[in-house]
């Protein structure tokens, strides 16, 4: 076997989140073995998996046990594995309504610009704010409609 590189690369229970970054920034081929340590808490119980907590942000650590699997984060805050999906998809959802907040918004900006491009009489450049404007609006109902439909 040919002389090899060893990388170790060290992180504390809250590095999950930088060393996911590092890891995936280092090179296919990169000439040399990576191995990570991470420290636990000694009152640590489960496993530390590349998950954050919902409310807080932090890492989170499995714990099995005969019944259930679930995740507690350092704080406290515990889910079953049933909780933490809907607490993932619930903020997914969040996030696409705040994008239809700024989509409505966008086309509102557009008109309004459409609105003063016409006062002038630039006619061209009004029509390409009006057409900006409806494409975003038709964008905007389909992300409406199909976030309403989630709850149905
Ligand atoms: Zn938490």
């Amino acid at each position: 076997m040919a002389n090899r590189d060893i990388i170790t690369i060290g992180a504390s229970a809250g590095g999950v989140e930088a060393l996911i970054k590092l890891v995936a920034a280092l090179p296919a081929d990169l000439p040399a073995s990576v191995f990570i340590v991470q420290h636990t808490a000694p009152e640590s119980r489960g496993e530390l998996v590349p998950l954050t907590c919902s409310e807080c942000g932090g890492p989170l650590w499995q714990i099995k046990d005969d019944k259930m699997t679930r995740f507690r984060c350092r704080v406290g805050h515990a889910y079953t594995a049933k909780t933490l999906a809907n607490e993932l998809t619930d903020a997914v959802e969040r996030s696409l309504w705040v994008a239809v907040q700024m989509m409505d918004e966008r086309v509102r900006t557009l008109e309004r610009l459409a609105d003063t491009e016409q006062t002038k009489d630039r006619r061209r450049s009004a029509a390409s704010f009006h057409d900006k404007a409806t494409e975003t609006r038709e964008h905007t109902e389909r992300l409406r409609q199909l976030l309403l439909s989630l709850n149905q």
